[in-house]
């Protein structure tokens, strides 16, 4: 790609995105209590007050990983006044070739709990525009954005680094698909990958209070116990959730690629794909069943397809 190019794409770089952006509401619990329903937390410094009192918030916060919710900017953005720089340094990568985007990563930095009546705006900077680099989904470039969180106050109370590609969709290749990108497997989550690999689905029980627990992870949530071991999943379940990925495409899967949440009768979840059935077919709420695929000789993977009957 020509120095002209890069040039003007990093002259971006340290560019404020736009005016800044005003959350539409204040931190409240209706929003708190539906995102807890969402995802499944049930801490109840969230949701209840009178634990909230008691607790060392001495009353109801929000879940720190909201922060995004606070001032998304709806299903039916308003349009920014004056423009925005990000959307022109989208249109100089569009325009060079790098029209397809996937996030990334995100970090969060919070320096304090947001409290109910806290109303959020949000200013962002670009950061950085890196050299082209090769990846699996084609060559391209990572954009970096900061965001800057403010209260009412002006007060920063949290920060966000948000890294994305944009590039050049690669051509998919026929014959020789790579292999699966490997799982990280860590001391916590060794198990898991060890007995998928011997045909069984483990899920990681703390030893103190019986609590089940998925994805693993050191301490039991319930009693704060270290201490855990597994049991072996029955395999059944229901399809809690899903999603059907069309794009972008990463070589080594085949699309579309239906992304499940399994709810196991043994009551945890587990992301997971759903083979076997027509993508158009797939509902929510439909029983599973386990199948473990050996995708090659290193790796094994439990996936779910339809439940007999
Ligand atoms: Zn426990």
């Amino acid at each position: 790609m020509s120095d002209a190019f890069l040039e003007k794409a990093r002259s971006f770089e340290g560019r404020d995105v736009g005016p800044a952006e005003p959350g539409a509401d204040a931190v409240n619990q209706a929003m708190i209590r539906h995102w807890c329903e969402a995802i499944g937390d049930t801490n109840p410094v969230y949701t209840d007050p009178e634990a909230a009192r008691r607790s060392v918030h001495g009353g109801i916060v929000a879940p720190p990983v909201m922060l995004q919710a606070w001032v998304m900017r709806g299903v039916r953005p308003r349009p920014a006044a004056g423009g925005n720089a990000r959307d022109e340094l989208m249109a100089i990568l569009d325009a060079a070739g790098f029209t397809s985007v996937v996030a990334t990563d995100c970090e969060q930095e919070y320096h304090r709990y947001l409290r109910l009546g806290d109303h959020l705006s949000m200013t962002s900077t670009i950061e950085s525009i890196s050299d082209e680099k090769k990846t699996a989904l084609g060559a391209g470039h990572f954009v970096t954005t900061r965001s800057d969180y403010h209260d009412q106050q002006g007060e920063l109370v949290a920060s966000m680094r948000f890294r994305i590609l944009k590039f050049k969709p690669g051509e998919r290749k026929t014959g020789d698909q790579p292999k699966r990108p490997r799982p990280a497997v860590t001391q916590d989550n060794a198990f898991f990958f060890e007995g998928a690999r011997h045909g069984q689905l483990l899920i990681q029980r703390c030893k103190s209070c019986g609590e089940l627990r998925h994805p693993p992870r050191p301490m039991c949530a319930r009693c704060r116990s270290l201490e855990w071991d597994t049991v072996e999943a029955t395999g059944r379940g229901t399809l809690y959730s899903f999603v059907v990925n069309h794009h972008p495409q990463v070589p080594a899967f085949d699309y579309p690629l239906v992304v499940g949440l399994v709810q196991l009768e043994e009551g945890t979840r587990l992301v997971s794909n759903v083979i076997g059935v027509d993508p158009a077919d797939v509902r929510v709420g439909m029983p599973l069943e386990l199948e473990m695929v050996a995708f090659d000789d290193e790796l094994t993977l439990p996936q779910f397809h339809p439940a007999p009957g």
